[in-house]
């Protein structure tokens, strides 16, 4: 079809391009008709605020905010807030359209968003970053809304800031709003089981295509990169259901141990040691790089974009891919890692167990009713595990990869969607 570009072969991607890489070609295999196809690889809405900002000292500091709708199709969009130096609008495309997909493949009814601030949480005072908060709320007020769109946290930002954003939000609404967003503390109306979420629904993908390829959990050899909220919960639910994990690692690098690590000493560890496992002694100590190409079943990536590439691929020595991170397999990636046979659970199917319960948090939000966590981890699960099903059918349908079966998957849902709601 006219419309499909040749596949971007470069040394770097950005977010952005490897998402419409995907999107092009599930959309050509889908025969999606052109309107639709231009409909949906444009956002809906692209929002760029200047926030002034009173600092400590008294001085005054400017911030750039962002909010991208990318669709709201299915529903309200639904995305994260991302506090970082190295925000771009690029990149909160990118992550706005993945949400769109993402929601689409779990069927909630949602559309997609993402939001981001440039600034450096780390090196801003508690007061710093509460200000720079409402004032995004104030800059957001006519974007932001529980039937319009609803932020959530994402790197850099949890509860904290989301009792602000709600705060905020109902100060200016003058009524209490939970439903704004979520992610919230328990007490303020965010969902019991939220934290483990992410981790619980990469458990469930993982093991769905451990099925499907035949691995016995419990003779299988795991390697989780990223020890953070997905990384470590993932982990400790995989060593629950009888994997060996034999390598974790985070910021200051690799932890191997050949008997399986004690995920739960990690966790204390971690804990204990200003949030890094730097020093743990249950381990030997490699470079970060160096993990991902430890011969294994599984390999969790679940920490950053991006980390699987052209220079790597084809030294990987796993049989899955379970991708707990957004976009951590850049798309020129991918024909290496199909040719070697390693199968991959894509981003939008594999992480998308914290949406789900963020819109369960959001339906109880709306019930005034809180539900039990045992409710929440029953319905994750089933939804994760349909979702997985539907996917793995179509990938075997169309002789296609996962993740090009997810992306048929979402795009065909919110295709039949927008036809029949209609454009202008
Ligand atoms: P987090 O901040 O809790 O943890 C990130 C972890 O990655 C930390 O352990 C950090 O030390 C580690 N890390 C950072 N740089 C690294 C590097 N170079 N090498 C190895 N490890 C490194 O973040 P999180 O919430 O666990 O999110 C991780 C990923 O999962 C992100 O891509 C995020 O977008 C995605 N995700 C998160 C959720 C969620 O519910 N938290 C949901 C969907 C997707």
């Amino acid at each position: 079809m006219s419309y499909i570009e040749p596949a971007p072969i470069k040394d770097k991607e950005n977010p952005f391009e490897s998402m419409m890489f995907r999107f092009r070609i599930a959309s050509q295999i889908l025969g999606l008709n052109e309107e639709i196809y231009n409909v949906l690889k444009s956002p809906d809405k692209q929002v760029i605020v200047s926030m002034p900002v009173t600092m400590d000292d008294g001085s005054i500091r400017v911030f750039e905010g962002y909010r991208v709708i990318h669709s709201n199709i299915l529903g309200p969009s639904k995305g994260g807030v991302r506090y970082d130096n190295n925000v771009t609008l690029d990149e909160v495309k990118a992550l706005a359209a993945w949400m769109t997909w993402k929601c689409a493949v779990v069927d909630i009814p949602y559309g997609g968003a993402k939001g981001g601030i440039k600034c450096n949480p780390r090196q801003m005072s508690a007061g710093e970053i509460e200000r720079l908060t409402r004032a995004y709320v104030i800059a957001m007020a006519n974007v932001f809304g529980p039937d319009r769109d609803i932020p959530a946290p994402d790197m850099g930002t949890g509860q904290r800031e989301m009792a602000w954003m709600m705060d905020q939000y109902s100060r200016q609404a003058g009524i209490t709003v939970s439903g704004v967003v979520t992610g919230k503390p328990i007490i303020l109306g965010g969902s019991l089981g939220r934290m483990e979420a992410t981790g619980r629904g990469v458990m469930i993908t993982t093991l769905s295509a451990m099925e499907k390829l035949k691995i016995n959990p419990y003779q299988s050899r795991c390697v989780i990169q990223g020890f953070g909220n997905v990384g470590s919960h993932a982990a400790l639910l995989m060593e629950e259901r009888g994997a060996k994990v034999i390598a974790i690692s985070d910021i200051t690098g690799g932890y191997v141990n050949e008997n399986g690590i004690d995920i739960e000493n990690a966790i204390n560890y971690r804990n204990n040691n200003g949030g890094t496992l730097e020093g743990f002694p249950e381990a030997d100590k490699i470079n970060g790089d160096d993990l991902l190409l430890i011969e294994c079943d599984v390999l969790i990536p679940a920490a950053l974009e991006d980390v699987i590439t052209i220079h790597n691929a084809g030294r990987l020595r796993t049989k899955l891919i379970v991708e707990g991170a957004n976009g951590p397999t850049a798309a020129n990636a991918d024909e290496i890692i199909e040719r070697n046979g390693i199968v991959v659970v894509p981003d939008i199917l594999a992480n998308a167990g914290g949406v789900t319960v963020s819109y369960f948090e959001w339906v109880q939000n709306r019930l005034g009713y809180k539900w039990t966590k045992e409710r929440i981890s029953r319905r994750s699960d089933r939804i994760m595990k349909s979702s997985f099903t539907q996917v793995y059918d179509i990938a075997q349908k169309y002789n296609v990869s996962l993740r090009i079966a997810a992306y048929m998957l979402a795009i065909d849902k919110i295709a039949k969607a927008y036809s029949h709601r209609g454009g202008f």
